[in-house]
Formats: structure tokens, sequence, C-alpha cells
């Protein structure tokens, strides 16, 4: 045989070991997940989804009171633990891990979704600001993928990372330079980590929602009367305002957010990878601010 020829048997003969070894999605019930910044808004809304599909979640909050409210909720110490993290400390997101693996034997499902809004015009926006921002949402990501990846190839069952992104990762708009910013970092390490991750059965997807303001901490803590203010309406009144611009005139809740992690890490997407699924009633289709 000439060389070329048993070079290429050689090759299609790794890659053959390889699909061999690669792991079969597993139903949510046999899986368990972190969620970051799970005690409030969106992530509360996934662990909860995760947690009733039968998964196994540790909920990961820098405050951990709330966290321990939604372990409590979701069903005690067989179902769910709280893990006190701030996403900022390589330490305490190895032991947040490190707690997950030993409440329930490894961890196969990871969702960024830890974040805060420091949402300023350019000029009144500060290097500490944008330290800040990145520190948490593009850094704090990037640390828990690290982890999740660590211990995921550690596995060898594969798994799902997902990253709650945003339509602000991809499209622009005034006062925004230092959380847009961030935005589109967690949208490439989505693409990034999915090209790297993918021979080990891992897949990263993201998720970008637009206008979950019922539940959300980031528009009661100052972005939500911000954006009031802007658009000329009463803060009580953003959410309806958000639904009327959308296209499918709805207002969307951290449930609906929910819904699509689910179906990216419930089995029936076991193909899809690198992806980021719009969860914004249709307000990016249509370049709608
Ligand atoms: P939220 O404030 O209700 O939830 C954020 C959670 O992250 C809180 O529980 C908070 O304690 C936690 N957190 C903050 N800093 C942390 C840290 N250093 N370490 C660990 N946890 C930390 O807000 P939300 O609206 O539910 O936002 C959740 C995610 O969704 C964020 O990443 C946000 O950027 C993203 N998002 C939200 C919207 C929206 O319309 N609400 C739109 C697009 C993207």
């Amino acid at each position: 045989i000439e060389e070329s020829e048993k070079f290429r048997i050689e090759y299609w003969e790794l890659e053959e070991a390889k699909l061999r070894r690669m792991p079969a999605p597993r139903p949510l019930a046999a899986r368990v997940a972190l969620v970051t910044g799970a005690g409030s808004g969106i992530g509360r809304a996934i662990a909860r989804r995760l947690a009733a599909e039968g998964a196994c979640v540790a909920v990961a909050d820098v405050d951990g009171g709330s966290a321990e409210r939604v372990a409590a909720e979701l069903g005690g110490p067989d179902r769910a633990v709280a893990v006190t993290v701030d996403v900022t400390s390589e330490e305490q997101i190895a032991a947040a891990f490190a707690a997950a693996v030993l409440a329930f034997g490894g961890v196969d499902l990871v969702v960024n979704n830890a974040g805060i809004s420091i949402s300023k015009p350019l000029l009144e926006t500060t290097a500490q600001d944008w330290d800040r921002q990145h520190a948490i949402m593009a850094r704090g990501s990037f640390l828990v993928s690290r982890e999740a990846a660590r211990v995921m190839t550690e596995q060898r069952m594969g798994g799902d990372i997902v990253y709650i992104a945003s339509k602000n990762g991809v499209f622009a708009g005034p006062n925004n330079i230092a959380y847009g910013a961030t935005k589109a970092d967690q949208a490439h390490q989505v693409r990034l980590l999915a090209a790297e991750l993918g021979e080990h059965g891992i897949r990263v997807n993201g998720v970008n929602p637009d206008g979950v303001v019922r539940g959300s901490g980031i528009f009661a803590g100052g972005w939500g009367a911000r954006r009031a203010a802007v658009y000329g309406v009463e803060e009580s009144e953003l959410g309806a305002y958000y639904a009327r611009r959308t296209l499918l005139k709805r207002e969307v809740l951290p449930e609906h957010v929910a819904n699509a992690v689910f179906a990216l890490t419930g089995g029936d997407l076991s193909h899809t990878t690198g992806l980021h699924i719009p969860v914004d009633a249709g307000v990016a289709a249509a370049f709608l601010r």
C-alpha cells in the first residue's frame, strides 16, 4: 500500500474509533445540571424546568440565600443543592463543581446565566464599570466553561454547555457599550468552545433572550427604570411595552427562556452545536429595538 493510502486508512480508523466513543445524549432524568445565577429570574426558571424534567440541579449564585431558597423549592438535597459562588473566583467555581460532583456523582449540563448589567452612555462608562461587567460575564462564563469542560472530559460522557447570551451581543443600541460587548464575547465563546469540545461529545449553544422584564433582577435593579425613561413609558408598563414591539405581540417570560434550554438539552437537538436560539418573540428577526 502506498504511504498516502496507509495514512488515509489510519485516519479513518481513528475517526471511527472516536465516533464509537462518542456518548449518546442522555435524558434529563439521568443528568446533573449546574446553573449559575439560578437564585433569580431566568436562571431560577431554568433550574425549575430542568428539575421538573428530572435532572438533579446545583443552584449556583453569588447570593447564597436565594440559591438556598430555590434549591429547597426544587425538592431538597436529593434533587438540588445550593452553592454560593462568585463567578469571578476560580477557587469558588472549582468548589461549586466539586460540591455538585460530591452530591450527585458528576456534572454534564452547565448553564452560564449569571450576570449583571452596567448599561451607561459611553462617556459615563468608567474603566471600573468595564472591568466589572467583563469580570462577571465574559471572564466569569469563560472560567465556568473551562471547569465544565475539565469535569466533562474527565467523565467521558459528553455534555452540554449553554450560554444565556443576548440579542444585545448581536445587535447594537446606544448606552450599552460594556454589557453589549460582554454579550458579543459570550456569543463567540459559544462558537469557539463548540469547535474545541465537539470531539468530546460536548455541545455548546446559546440562547438570546430579549425583554424579560418580569422576575428579572437586572430590570428591577435600575436597567428597567432607564429603559422606561428612554421609551417614555412607566416602569410598570415596560413588559407590555416590550410585548407590543415584538412580532408575536407577546411578553417574553423567564419560562420561555427555560423552554429553549430544555429544547437544546432535552435530547431532540442532539446534533446541534454552536447555535444561538433567539427567545425574543421576533425582535431580532425584524431588527426592532
Ligand atoms: P437576574 O438579576 O434576575 O439574575 C442574575 C443572577 O445572577 C442573580 O441571581 C445574581 O445574584 C447572579 N449573579 C450576579 N453576579 C454574580 C456573580 N458574580 N456570580 C454568580 N452569580 C451572580 O437577571 P436576569 O434577567 O434573570 O438575567 C439572567 C441572564 O440573562 C444574564 O446573563 C442576563 O444578561 C441575561 N439576559 C437577560 C435578558 C432580560 O431581558 N432579562 C435579556 C438578555 C439576556
